[in-house]
């Protein structure tokens, strides 16, 4: 037998979740969120299970070559752009809609002499701060798209800092209807978490990411509540059993210590795996399908958990640390983190599995 560590890939859980976002957003066509490697996921694989979607979104160029290798036809939107001239012509060759966010971007579409026209998604900064044209320069900037022999379409877009928190979208919605209400544009304006709170965000084209890996965006909404399902579990095993003495120590530094006799399982994942080395004792964990605690810190391919209340619990009990039964959600919080994080850093060790 290999090391008991995997993870499960639930491909209905993904389509069931693209349905999800679909059903509140009917009107709109999904750019499903594939970056990253499709969240951890496996980016083609996530692609497969999500072909219902009208396009997908990624970051680099050869993300889109790889989708377009393995024969997608949907579109293929970029979420930050091209990075160089040089990358023009195979966004035309291959077919790839590009977000342009910057003056520099604009020079370069002007310069190249492309004899295709790209799809372009205007981005337009309108309170996030971090890409997209300020206001004041958004007229200049969609006219010269406009003039521009190499683009054809024009989508206006934005992205939201607080949709998933107060203050909320108001500000930058009011923001971005000010400058699209003077054009007749179709707009590109929601993530996970406006595509699921706020309907008059959702437009032509939504973007959800988290949600269609069955997270919730919100601190104080479950992914069930919103009718979400996990798509990936992480699971393992324990592969030893240490009885502790009061006050014996686990594992590096001897953070935790026992108050009274345990039983504590080795559990054949570590942070080498993607598990956040900074998630604290007490971290939930299911070990036999019962909920328990992670102990002392995690390391490099095992941590440690409280198995001295699950009876029968020892070598080959099964553990989740993540997914179906215990969700990703809660473990990000007691790492202090967001699921985003976790599912990101799988590590390319851990075998995956699809059912
Ligand atoms: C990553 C990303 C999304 C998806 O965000 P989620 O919170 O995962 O739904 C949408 N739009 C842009 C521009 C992004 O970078």
């Amino acid at each position: 037998m290999s090391r008991p560590l995997q993870a499960r890939i639930d491909l209905s859980a993904l389509k069931h979740n693209l349905a999800v976002a679909r059903g509140h957003a009917p009107q709109s066509r999904v750019f499903a969120v594939i970056k990253a490697n499709g969240y951890g996921h496996g980016m083609l694989r996530t692609a497969q299970a999500l072909a219902g979607a009208e396009g997908f979104a990624v970051l680099t160029l050869s993300e889109a070559v790889a989708l377009r290798e393995a024969g997608f036809t949907q579109a293929i939107l970029l979420l930050e752009g091209f990075f160089g001239a040089d990358e023009l012509l195979a966004l035309a060759e291959y077919r790839v809609a590009t977000v342009v966010h910057s003056t520099a971007q604009l020079e370069m579409l002007e310069m190249s002499g492309l004899p295709v026209k790209l799809d372009v998604f205007l981005k337009i900064n309108t309170g996030m701060n971090r890409l997209g044209f300020p206001i004041d320069a958004f007229p200049s900037a969609l006219a010269r798209l406009r003039a521009c022999p190499a683009v054809g379409g024009v989508t206006l877009m934005t992205h939201f800092s607080s949709a998933d928190e107060a203050p909320g979208i108001a500000d930058q919605m009011a923001c971005f209807n000010r400058l699209a209400s003077a054009h007749e544009l179709p707009a590109s304006l929601a993530n996970s978490a406006a595509t699921l709170r706020y309907p008059e965000t959702h437009g032509d084209w939504v973007r959800p990411g988290i949600m269609l890996y069955g997270s919730s965006p919100f601190a104080e909404a479950s992914a069930q509540s919103l009718g979400l399902r996990p798509v990936m579990t992480l699971e393992s095993q324990v592969i030893a059993v240490q009885e502790l003495q009061m006050g014996d120590a686990v594992g590096y530094g001897g953070t935790f210590r026992a108050d009274k006799p345990m039983r504590v399982g080795i559990v054949a994942c570590g942070y080498a795996d993607g598990y956040p080395r900074l998630a604290p004792t007490g971290t939930p964990v299911l070990v036999a399908g019962v909920r328990s605690r992670l102990l002392g810190r995690v390391s490099m391919d095992m941590l440690c958990v409280d198995i001295s209340a699950i009876s029968g619990a020892g070598v080959g009990s099964p553990v989740t640390l993540w997914g179906e039964g215990l969700p990703v959600d809660e473990v990000a919080a007691a790492a202090g983190t967001i699921s985003y994080e976790l599912l990101c850093a799988l590590a390319p060790r851990v075998p995956v599995i699809e059912v």
